[in-house]
């Protein structure tokens, strides 16, 4: 499975050494995916989730 970044429309790296903080406390890397073009990280909880909203909204609207 793989993902594009929404903004750039190329695909997205998988990566596994997205930094997290919590409360000011590192938490440890953790699995993910990066845009090489804008550096943005999504984790992969992040983009199912996002798919699911806008799947849903899809729904709504129609
Ligand atoms: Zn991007």
């Amino acid at each position: 499975m793989s993902w594009s970044c929404c903004k750039c429309k190329v695909a997205m790296e998988e990566v596994d050494d997205i930094l997290m903080t919590y409360n000011g406390m590192d938490l440890p890397d953790a699995d993910g995916w990066r845009c090489p073009e804008c550096k943005q990280e999504f984790l992969e909880e992040e983009l199912v989730t996002t798919e699911l909203n806008e799947a849903e909204q899809m729904l709504e609207t129609k």
